[in-house]
């Protein structure tokens, strides 16, 4: 069995560790590899190589820093159908899906690219008469990032090429049933000839995140995975005195108003929906039609949904991929039944079909926007129909949600798309945009349940969350220079 090693300190270590975790492709169920579940020892070794490769790291200058991501870049690039058809095989994507999400971790090594600029800090001459004051950004130290199953390659480059470009060394606990993509990417980081134990990688669960959480030397924790998890590392994290941010759970709506062009939206949405089998935090999971778009746009997702083609990611012309295991599988039909029982009509889909772990695209209609079904993050590939008599109504039922990740709108008024800009509660918002997902210059923002901390990812608040605000204050009085 194909066991997962560790990176630390620029070499591939496999874990002692005794219990491991099965990677299984979902399209199939045959287990391929496994992940070693490492614990304290696996995390300390990985630290202690972050820890003696930082005070020579920070001091290489930044441009000497983004060179070794230049060619990072170059190397993804020419790597990207073997990494792409390694994240469909472990997730179970579509191969487009997985080049869509390179093309994005790719991004991200771009932005970091512009640290030099980025970094920079300010300053004033004259804060007092013959006083200046300058404020410089410095690296933490040892920052380390934890990392969900649905964007094996993505969400980690959220994170590492801005702690590094920055000057930190960086840790990475990739999900343990995913973790062959972020391991080919590893090896050509490696391969850029970046300094030994600027980048590792441990692999693991809950024990290999405790000792990451507890350990003195790890200054930042960066998380994106459930809101649950989120909660339990925000508040074990910050009770050990580091800076945190963590990306939680989704519920997203999108409002359709009567205005919306029927084909183009129909096209958009269902892509939100269904695209990734749902598995997208920000995967549109209920649509809140408005007025008369309750009939038509009902019928229109219906047909759309229906008319995906499912199967195996790595299948020419199949458009949706199976869910990540078994257990979600059986998860997230037992919340269509659920949403069966509490009055929801199934229009489309409901009933899976393959040897993998394959749900057809469902669309339930009518849903109570107050029933469990509308409050629970399915994480599949289920559209839930709300309807509502006007876009008050809509942002009152968006509003209702413990979740504020993303909210669309599908609308031909600007003043009604200003208006849901102004008031849904939502980090991400889309105008006519089925996934709101920022560019890697902006911020992933997130809101209420689906984010805790100050800083988002990505971008700017990246840059703000890997370094630490230096001020100086300088006084340099001419006489004492003509003493010497
Ligand atoms: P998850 O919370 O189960 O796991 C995420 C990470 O936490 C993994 O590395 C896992 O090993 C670790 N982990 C799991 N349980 C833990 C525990 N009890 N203690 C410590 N660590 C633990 O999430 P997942 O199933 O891999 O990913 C799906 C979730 O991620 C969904 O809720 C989705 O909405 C969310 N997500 C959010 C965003 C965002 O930007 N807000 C992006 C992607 C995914």
């Amino acid at each position: 069995m194909n066991r997962i090693p560790d990176y630390i300190a620029g070499e591939w270590r496999t874990a002692n560790a005794g219990e491991a975790a099965a990677v299984i492709d979902p399209a199939t169920g045959e287990t391929f590899a496994e992940t070693p579940m490492g614990g304290a020892a696996e995390v300390a070794a990985a630290v202690d190589a972050a820890a003696a490769a930082f005070p020579e790291w920070r001091r290489t200058p930044p441009q000497d820093r983004i060179q070794y991501l230049f060619r990072l870049k170059r190397l993804m690039e020419e790597h990207y159908d073997d990494i792409a058809r390694c994240i469909t095989r472990e997730n179970g994507k579509t191969f487009a899906e997985a080049r869509a999400e390179l093309q994005r971790a790719v991004e991200n090594v771009e932005v970091a690219c512009g640290i030099p600029t980025l970094m920079q800090g300010y300053n004033l001459e004259d804060v007092a008469r013959g006083i200046d004051e300058i404020m410089i950004r410095q690296p933490l130290g040892v920052v380390a990032a934890i990392t969900p199953f649905n964007f094996p390659a993505m969400v980690p480059m959220w994170f590492l090429p801005y702690a590094i470009a920055c000057g930190n060394t960086f840790v990475l606990k990739p999900s343990e049933r995913v973790p062959m993509a972020m391991r080919m990417i590893c090896e050509l980081i490696g391969q850029t000839g970046i300094p030994k134990g600027v980048v590792n990688m441990v692999n693991g669960g809950k024990a290999a995140v405790d000792a990451l959480l507890d350990h003195p030397a790890v200054r930042a924790i960066s998380f994106v995975g459930s809101t649950p998890v989120a909660r339990y590392i925000y508040s074990r994290g910050s009770a050990n005195g580091k800076r945190v941010q963590c990306q939680g759970g989704a519920k997203n709506h999108a409002v359709i108003m009567p205005d919306a062009d029927l084909e183009t939206t129909t096209r958009i949405v269902t892509d939100s929906a269904f695209g990734c089998a749902g598995q997208r935090c920000l995967a549109v999971s209920v649509a809140v039609t408005v007025g008369d778009a309750r009939t038509q746009f009902r019928d229109a997702l219906a047909g759309a949904a229906a008319s995906l083609k499912v199967g195996p990611g790595l299948q020419e012309g199949v458009q949706m991929g199976p869910v990540i295991s078994r257990q979600s599988q059986e998860r997230i039909e037992g919340l269509i039944a659920k949403g069966a029982r509490e009055g929801a009509k199934v229009i489309a889909g409901g009933a899976a079909g393959g040897g993998g772990y394959f749900v057809s695209p469902t669309v339930l209609d009518g849903v109570d926007p107050k029933s469990a079904l509308s409050e629970t993050e399915i994480f599949g590939p289920v559209l839930s129909l709300v309807h509502a008599e006007s876009v008050d109504e809509a942002i009152d039922i968006l509003s209702g949600s413990a979740y504020g990740n993303a909210a669309s709108i599908f609308t031909a008024s600007g003043a009604t798309a200003r208006k849901f800009r102004y008031e849904a509660p939502a980090g991400n918002i889309g105008v006519n945009i089925g996934i709101a997902a920022p560019m890697a210059y902006f911020p992933f923002s997130g809101w209420k349940d689906s984010f805790l901390g100050v800083l988002h990812g990505q971008g700017r608040d990246g840059v703000e969350f890997y370094t630490d605000k230096k001020v100086v204050i300088e006084r340099w009085p001419r006489e004492w220079s003509r003493k010497f």
